[in-house]
């Protein structure tokens, strides 16, 4: 018997000939797609778990959120209304508590809230790095989700000691790769290219060897800084560093790519690497007014792979990827002019392209018998969906979170008319409430209806890492006199 039919739906396969079916049927047996096909007369009465009328609905590959995260998810509307300035400054005084190990409390509440917000959105895999990604994997595995998780390493960041960093990396890609049915996956999370010495890009090459399926996830080109610090680190700039060490090649996944040139452009899609783009919350914070828009449409040209990402979702409060997609179409719009994306381009970057960028294009990401079964269901009963033109772009500048009706992964109903299946939703939201609160109360943020108020200078330069900064601060200082006056 199979676990789940849906019949007589819209079906948007995502395979490579970007297959739509108006009238089609998909089955799942155990854990894969058995088959995707027009429907039948008889579908209605295959045997099996589920049988879903799929009249009226769209059936997709559940989305991919290639870059985020997820630990203090329970913050969503605290940074709302900051400037870049002081969100970066409370964020560090946070994080570094966190590394620390303290908040735990808040950090596993918050997997739970993100976990339930994602299912109820049609997301249905998160690649996410944090300080403390162990508290996610046992909320992820259980509420039946796909996660990749890492805990991300930084020298010049913050003062948590780097040996211990590298410890711990180790320790959770041993206790928890490829855990609950290979839903649960590690990867390498060296934070950023103007965070991190040389030394622990070296060390990281040195762990990507002792594990090779692993993914390597960073953020790369973000800022200006990104190439000063990789001069400041021997390289001739961001990718001839990572080059120099070894890691730049398909394992990369990196986010942001904001301030690349063509050259950059040229390297990442030759080494097979891939670009998470999160064009939200760069339109929502812009730490330079003057820097570029990330050049997507010129990576897909080049044939880089691009996933879209919600990034910190928590600072721009929001769990729509669907809405990613729009964002991304936005963004290059404005700073490239009209139509640099298709619609069934968006759809892809959202969906197996996310995939492959996290290496597993061959499992998951499309419509097609054998792949896993991972699948978002949407209502397209509201009237916002009439009259039925153009699927694809519904999708893209029209579907929301509140669309999805049905989620499945790995064969399992995750969702199911709206109501998640797999988490009390009710138990998870008192736990974050109550995690708020007591974060409240040993912090001194004023967190409510109202807004929100961050606790007050001194009580916050308490918590700031100083070595870390220090040193970060210097060695960019340094190399931008190197800069300006070549001997
Ligand atoms: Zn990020």
């Amino acid at each position: 018997m199979s676990e789940f039919v849906i019949h007589d739906a819209t079906v948007l396969t995502v395979d490579e000939s970007n297959r739509l079916y108006e009238n089609g049927t998909v089955v799942v047996s155990d854990g894969r797609i058995a088959e995707v096909r027009p429907s039948e007369p008889g579908d209605a009465d295959l045997a099996a778990d589920h049988v879903v009328d799929g009249a009226g609905t769209l059936v997709m590959p559940g989305l991919v959120n290639s870059h985020s995260h997820l630990e203090l998810t329970g913050l969503l509307g605290a940074f709302s209304e900051m400037d870049t300035s002081e969100l970066l400054v409370q964020m560090t005084a946070i994080a570094q508590r966190l590394g620390e190990g303290a908040y735990e409390y808040l950090s596993t509440a918050s997997y739970e809230l993100a976990a339930l917000n994602f299912i109820r959105g049609g997301v249905t895999t998160v690649n996410s790095m944090d300080a403390r990604p162990e508290h996610g994997v046992d909320v992820f595995g259980e509420a039946g989700l796909r996660g990749f998780f890492g805990p991300w390493i930084s020298d010049l960041f913050w003062d948590v000691p780097v040996d211990e960093q590298f410890e711990r990396a180790r320790t959770f890609v041993d206790r928890h790769h490829d855990t609950y049915d290979g839903r649960i996956r590690a990867t390498l999370c060296p934070h950023d290219d103007w965070s991190c010495s040389r030394s622990v890009w070296e060390r990281t090459a040195d762990l990507a060897a002792d594990y090779p399926e692993l993914p390597v996830h960073t953020h790369l080109l973000e800022l200006d800084a990104s190439d000063t610090m990789a001069r400041a680190n021997g390289g001739a700039d961001s990718l001839a560093l990572l080059d120099d060490v070894g890691l730049l090649d398909d394992r990369l996944v990196a986010a942001h790519f904001r301030v690349a040139d063509d050259e950059d452009v040229r390297r990442v899609a030759d080494a097979g690497a891939a670009v998470a783009h999160c064009p939200s919350i760069f339109c929502y914070w812009n730490p330079d007014g003057d820097a570029p828009w990330t050049p997507v449409p010129e990576l897909r040209r080049a044939g880089a792979t691009v996933g879209l990402g919600l990034d910190d979702h928590y600072w721009h409060d929001s769990y729509d990827l669907f809405g990613e997609a729009r964002q991304a179409r936005l963004a290059a719009t404005l700073d490239s002019g009209d139509q640099q994306f298709s619609s069934m381009e968006l759809v892809r970057m959202l969906t197996i392209e996310g995939a492959r960028a996290l290496g597993v294009g061959d499992e998951l990401g499309s419509l097609e018998p054998g792949k896993r079964a991972d699948l978002a269901v949407l209502d397209l009963s509201d009237p916002k969906f009439a009259p039925r033109t153009n699927v694809p772009a519904m999708v893209v500048n029209a579907a929301s979170p509140a669309d999805v009706e049905t989620v499945v992964v790995d064969g399992e109903v995750l969702l199911r008319d709206g109501e998640v299946l797999t988490m009390d939703q009710d138990a998870v939201l008192d736990r974050v409430t109550a995690a708020v609160d007591r974060f409240a109360d040993e912090t001194g943020w004023e967190l409510g209806p109202g807004g929100a108020d961050p606790p007050g200078g001194l009580r916050t330069a308490a918590d700031l890492p100083k070595r870390g900064p220090a040193h970060l601060l210097a060695r960019l200082g340094v190399q931008s006199v190197k800069d300006a006056f070549p001997p």
